[in-house]
């Protein structure tokens, strides 16, 4: 893998729709992906970035810091816990559906617990817009797209976007 070369993958991109792969060692390979992965989200202007949205089907996502813009964080094998199951419903985007909005509802706290950059084990609790980034990614992990979670008005309203896609 030449992480260099790792582009943003648009849907209807097969890798997009696959369960990915547990990440065995934080390798230097592991690294320099993750790194181009921080890359193309901040060259896109997006909040988080998923393996599988660079063609690379293993566990991994980057996300914005939310404490600090100009940082990044990187999850390594992240596992999700519901801690405030209440519903919330916000507008999400994609990179990998570009002029696409759709109305998600999400559980608002989230524990997420994983691996970092340096092997070691990280967790953080939140019920801010980070919690809903950090599903947003981990669906990536799982091949789940905000199209799978799209209302009939949704879907009515990305129609055209949906269409262009598919015959790119
Ligand atoms: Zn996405």
């Amino acid at each position: 893998m030449d992480a260099a070369s790792l582009q943003i993958r648009l849907y209807p991109d097969p890798v997009l729709t696959q369960v990915a792969e547990p990440v065995g060692a934080v390798t230097p390979e592991i690294q320099a992906l993750a790194q181009r992965m921080v890359e193309l989200m901040v060259e896109a202007d997006g909040i988080g970035l998923a393996a599988p949205q660079v063609g690379v089907s293993k566990r991994l996502f980057v996300t914005r810091d939310p404490d600090d813009p100009e940082a990044a964080v990187v999850w390594i094998n992240p596992t999700l816990e519901v801690i405030d199951d209440t519903c919330a419903s916000s507008i999400e985007g994609c990179l990998s559906l570009p002029d696409i909005d759709v109305s998600v509802v999400r559980p608002v706290g989230i524990r997420i617990t994983g691996t970092d950059l340096d092997g070691a084990t990280c967790t953080l609790e939140s019920d801010q817009h980070i919690a809903r980034v950090w599903q947003h990614e981990y669906d990536h992990l799982e091949g789940r797209l905000i199209i799978d979670r799209m209302s009939t008005m949704d879907r009515l309203r990305s129609r055209r976007a949906l269409r262009a896609l598919k015959g790119r």
